[in-house]
């Protein structure tokens, strides 16, 4: 292991029968779990690597509740640890083993559906995947889509700001986040952004989106809704080089035609995919997954122009689908491809964002650090808006095989920022990329971050030792106490 969490609080363990006890007295008997057989369900999240039981894990059922448990961990000094569905792939749902774990997942009411003014109102704890299927009978869907989207919360949405395959063309949570009711640290309960069109006063929506959990826990949203598309197609195109896809998908941003999605697996992945999924894809060393949608005319006229800008760098294959058996089939494989990675081996998935332009470089040089690192790289992205999924294997029972995987995991991640890009585009920062913070941000924009949750935070009692640096944010809570 080799990323750090500070020692937990002492006083607080020592205190947690007392703390349990004041919990229960807030709150219905099935909404406290304590029990170390049970809380062990809540250890971890997708970045399963690290792993630490909570104090105590709370299910409320209502802002009120929330409000109440906010209030009491804020008067007893008692770390409160936001969750959604547990599925960050960053660390950002790792309990710390003084802290009380707050899961959102009981909270998951649809409050209202007004396709009139194109909003959903709806308990933060419902599933992404809950909202569209609430929302197919009125012929709307809520467009941010990640590949988690069965299990993961729109609050977990919400903290991580996150994105997915159809976010090219509607932009990613943030885009589509009209208002939140949020709890503060001391259980005030507050109110941000609404169905209107432009909210007076600071953007206090576009602060929280993103925040990680370190703000204030979401408790309702305000999410913006679309009409359905007449229809949609995918097309899927082959090359026998991976820069040439990278050049393609540069090339396809450049010419003005915006997709709803343009997918990109290199030949490690084809490879995992087709032995797991079997879906016919054409042995190459890259795969493009390009996805358009609209009229039917609109559609032919958008295939049309993507099939000259991929003619002219001599694909392999270029598929057209002609029905929905088709189009399914050219999406599976990119469905199915984390799980098919996860045959091969262990695996920690990265989430730099580069430059369009930058991805045929970019992907030269992850080439160029996997032989450094003797550590094989499948990459499956987001190419459209340049967010990278490297995916590096490894072997979990071989020791030191962790540490290697993340030290090159870190470089790759690096090189995200020198080609002008960024640590994450939807994962979030976490524990993952938590020390990588420095690279991209200078010690004052740090700072700031940090001044921000000294005033909502004042304790730090909220998700700690996640997205700021230890080193940094402990130097910085040191001189705000001085
Ligand atoms: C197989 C797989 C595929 C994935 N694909 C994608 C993808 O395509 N796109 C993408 O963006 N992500 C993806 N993810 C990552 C993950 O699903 C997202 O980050 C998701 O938004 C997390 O939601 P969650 O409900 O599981 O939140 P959790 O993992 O429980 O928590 C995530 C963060 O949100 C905070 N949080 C949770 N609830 C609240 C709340 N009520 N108030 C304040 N903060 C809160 C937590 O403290 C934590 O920091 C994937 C993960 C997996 C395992």
């Amino acid at each position: 292991m080799s990323i750090a969490m500070p020692a937990p609080n002492q006083d607080v363990i020592a205190r947690g029968p007392q703390i349990v006890a004041a919990l229960q007295a807030v709150l219905p008997a099935d909404a406290v779990i304590h029990d170390p057989q049970e809380t062990r369900a809540y250890e971890c999240d997708a970045l399963t690597a690290y792993r630490c039981p909570p104090l105590a894990v709370v299910l409320p059922r209502t802002t009120a509740q929330v409000a109440a448990i906010m209030r009491l961990c804020n008067d007893m000094g008692v770390p409160v640890v936001p969750r959604g569905a547990g599925t960050s792939l960053a660390g950002g749902a790792l309990p710390t083993a003084d802290c009380v774990i707050l899961g959102t997942m009981r909270l998951r009411d649809v409050l209202e559906i007004d396709t009139d003014n194109r909003f959903i109102r709806v308990q933060s704890g419902i599933t992404n995947l809950a909202v569209s299927a609430e929302l197919e009978s009125h012929g709307f869907f809520y467009a941010p889509d990640p590949s988690s989207q069965l299990a993961c919360t729109i609050a977990g949405n919400i903290a991580m700001n996150s994105g997915g395959a159809h976010c090219l063309k509607y932009g990613v949570t943030t885009n589509n986040l009209m208002g939140a009711t949020v709890v503060l640290s001391t259980g005030e309960i507050v109110e941000m952004g609404g169905p209107e069109a432009g909210p007076d006063g600071l953007d206090m929506l576009g602060l929280f989106c993103g925040s990680e959990g370190q703000l204030g826990v979401v408790t309702e949203a305000i999410l913006r809704i679309l009409p359905r598309p007449e229809g949609a197609r995918p097309v899927l195109i082959g090359f026998g080089d991976a820069e040439v896809a990278g050049e393609c998908v540069a090339n396809i941003i450049r010419s003005g035609v915006i997709p709803v999605a343009i997918e990109y697996m290199d030949e490690p992945c084809l490879r995992a995919v087709e032995s797991f999924a079997k879906a016919g894809y054409p042995t190459c060393n890259a795969v493009l997954i390009v996805e358009v949608e609209g009229s039917a005319d609109e559609i032919a006229d958008q295939i049309a122009r993507i099939r000259e800008i991929a003619d002219a760098l001599n694909p392999v294959e270029f598929r057209e689908s002609r029905n929905a058996d088709e189009a399914a089939k050219i999406w599976k494989g990119r469905k199915s491809a984390f799980g098919a990675m996860g045959k091969l081996g262990d695996y920690i998935c990265l989430d730099g964002t580069v430059p369009v332009g930058q991805l045929p470089y970019t992907l030269r040089r992850i080439g160029e650090l996997s032989r450094e690192h003797g550590l094989e790289v499948a990459n499956v992205f987001h190419a459209g808006d340049g967010n990278m999924h490297p995916l590096i294997l490894f072997n979990a029972n071989q020791p030191g095989d962790l540490a290697r995987a993340e030290a090159f995991g870190n470089d790759i991640l690096r090189l995200c920022v020198e080609v002008g890009g960024c640590l994450t585009g939807e994962h979030g920062v976490g524990i993952e990329k938590r020390d990588l913070m420095s690279t991209q941000y200078a010690p004052d924009d740090l700072a700031i971050q940090m001044e921000i949750k000294d005033l909502f935070d004042p304790q730090w009692l909220l998700n700690a030792a996640k997205v700021f640096p230890l080193q940094a944010s402990a130097a910085h809570r040191g001189r705000a106490a001085e």
